[in-house]
């Protein structure tokens, strides 16, 4: 096995899952579709995603991120993405996502052509 800083194979940044019923889960996503990230490991951390806040039948606060491409949009970009979060990880504190990142969302999502 190749060590990863050191292999021009990209294969390990994603993948996508053609028999999936739920492909494809999360609309507008223009690149490849990156399943990798299916579970994302910024769920428990600050992120620039445009989650919604809901309280679970335990009574947990969790994020709803069906609104969110990020880890999804193309292998390359969204192996970046998580890389990037998770180098510097902060634990989210169950608040509402902040407004900048909810208006650059919405921008993005003006500027695609339907
Ligand atoms: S909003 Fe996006 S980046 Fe944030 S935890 Fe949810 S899926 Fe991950």
């Amino acid at each position: 096995m190749e060590p990863k800083d050191s292999t021009n194979n990209q294969g390990f940044k994603g993948f996508t899952n053609e028999n999936c019923p739920f492909l494809p889960c999360h609309s507008g996503v223009k690149r490849e579709f990156n399943c990798l990230f299916c579970y994302c490991p910024l769920i428990a951390y600050d992120c620039p995603g445009p989650y919604e806040v809901f309280t679970d039948a335990q009574g947990v606060t969790r994020k709803d991120c069906t609104a969110c491409t990020l880890p999804h949009d193309g292998y390359q970009a969204s192996w970046a993405f998580i890389q990037k979060w998770l180098a510097k990880p902060v634990v989210w504190n169950g608040q509402p996502q902040h407004e900048r990142y909810r208006r650059k969302a919405r921008l993005k999502s003006e500027q695609m052509p339907d």
